[in-house]
Formats: structure tokens, sequence, C-alpha cells
């Protein structure tokens, strides 16, 4: 594998292992979908090293980094997607259905 990929692989299980303790701190889950986990954790990881933050994948970003800090992930939005709508709007975060 190319240092490219290895990076890439490696700050996957980066986000992956905050994520995975980010909702049970919140008393979520993660999707149960592995191929739409996957597909949100590789735009997280991508955006990271494009753009130099985990910003979401599921958001356009502006550019401007004052206003874009506001989708990097966990956005300000998550919390009450997740309480509103059962999930945040990229299917990352659930909640645990009590
Ligand atoms: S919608 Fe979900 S995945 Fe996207 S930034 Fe917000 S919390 Fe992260």
């Amino acid at each position: 594998m190319d240092d490219g990929k290895e990076q890439e692989k490696m700050i996957q299980e980066n986000i992956r292992s905050w994520a995975e303790e980010y909702a049970v701190e919140n008393d979520w889950v993660l999707n149960s979908d592995k191929t739409q986990l996957n597909a949100v954790i590789r735009g997280l990881a991508r955006n990271k090293i494009r753009h130099g933050e985990r910003y979401c994948p599921c958001r356009i970003r502006t550019g401007d980094p004052n206003i874009d800090r506001e989708i990097i992930c966990p956005c300000i939005y998550h919390k009450d997607e997740v309480k509103n709508d059962g999930n945040c709007h990229c299917y990352l975060f659930f909640n645990n259905g009590k």
C-alpha cells in the first residue's frame, strides 16, 4: 500500500474510534449499515486530508473557514437532528431507540 493510502486508512480508523466513543458518550449508536457507515467515514477522512478539517461530507463548504467551522464533524446541527429526526444528516449518529 502506498503512503497516501496508508495515511487515509489510519485517519479513517481514528475517525471511527472517535465516532464510536462519541456515540457512547451521548447514548447514541453508529449507523448499523456498514456500507453507509464506511462511506461517511471515508468522506470525513478525505475532507481531513484535502481540506485540513473533518468537514461534513454531506454538506457544502463555503470555502470560508469561519463559516465552515460549523460543519466540522460533529457539526452544530447534529444534536438537534438526532433528537428530532433520529439521526444526523449524514446517517452517522443515530439515537438508540430509547
Ligand atoms: S451530519 Fe453527522 S457526519 Fe455530518 S458533520 Fe454532522 S455529525 Fe458529522
